[in-house]
C-alpha cells in the first residue's frame, strides 16, 4: 500500500523523462518506522515498487533475520523516479520530489526513520559527516513538521559491493527496529 499523495503522472523534474513508472513507497500506513533509500533503480522502475532488486533482497533478509517481515514496515525513497544510468539524484530533484516524501511522512507518522545510505543521511541531516560516524548514533530531525528519531544505515548496495559493511548495516537495522518497538 502507498500512503500519502503521489502524482503518478508527475512531470515536475527531469527524472520524469527517463522513468518507466513513478515508484512510491510501500508498506502499512500504520508502520512505526520508515526506511528511506535514495532512488529507484532499474528493477524498481520496471516494477513500480521500491527495493525489489538485489539491495532490496538484502534488506528483506536482514529484516527477516531480525524477526520482522518486510510487509510490516514502510519503505520509500527520496525521489520517486529512476535517475538515468542510476546516477545519484541531484539536489534540485530531491528538493522538487520532497513534497511526496513529506506527504508519506504525514500519512504514516512514524516515530523512527532509518536513512539508507550517505546521500539520504546527508540530505536529511544537512551534514557532511562520514558514514562511519553517521551510523554510530541516533539523532533527531524534523520532517514534514514532525520530530522523529533518525538512524543511519549503510545503503544495502554498499554492502553488496563491500561485504565488510554488512555487519554495521545489520546493527543499524536492528537498532532502528528496536527503537520502533518491532523487536526487543
Ligand atoms: N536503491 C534505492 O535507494 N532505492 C531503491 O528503491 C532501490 C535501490
Amino acid at each position: 500500500m502507498t500512503c500519502g499523495k503521489i502524482d503518478f503522472g508527475c512531470t515536475k523534474c527531469r527524472l520524469s523523462k527517463g522513468r518507466t513508472r513513478v515508484v512510491p513507497g510501500t508498506g502499512p500506513c500504520t508502520s512505526p518506522i520508515i526506511f528511506i533509500g535514495e532512488a529507484p533503480g532499474r528493477e524498481e522502475d520496471l516494477k513500480g515498487e521500491p527495493f525489489v532488486g538485489r539491495g532490496g533482497k538484502l534488506l528483506d533478509e536482514v529484516l527477516k533475520d531480525a524477526g520482522v517481515d518486510r510487509s510490516e514496515v514502510y519503505v520509500s525513497n527520496l525521489v520517486k523516479c529512476r535517475p538515468p544510468d542510476n546516477r545519484r539524484p541531484r539536489k534540485d530533484e530531491i528538493e522538487t520530489c520532497s513534497q511526496y516524501l513529506e506527504s508519506e511522512m504525514k500519512a504514516v507518522r512514524p516515530k523512527i526513520v532509518c536513512a539508507l545510505g550517505q546521500t539520504v543521511a546527508k540530505r536529511l541531516l544537512d551534514s557532511g559527516e562520514k558514514m562511519s560516524d553517521l551510523v554510530k548514533k541516533e539523532r533527531k530531525i524534523i520532517i514534514g513538521e514532525r520530530e522523529v528519531r533518525l538512524f543511519v544505515a549503510y545503503h544495502p548496495a554498499a554492502c553488496l559491493y563491500q561485504r565488510k559493511n554488512t555487519s554495521s548495516f545489520r546493527k543499524s537495522i536492528e537498532a532502528s527496529l528496536r527503537a520502533a518497538r518491532l523487536i526487543h
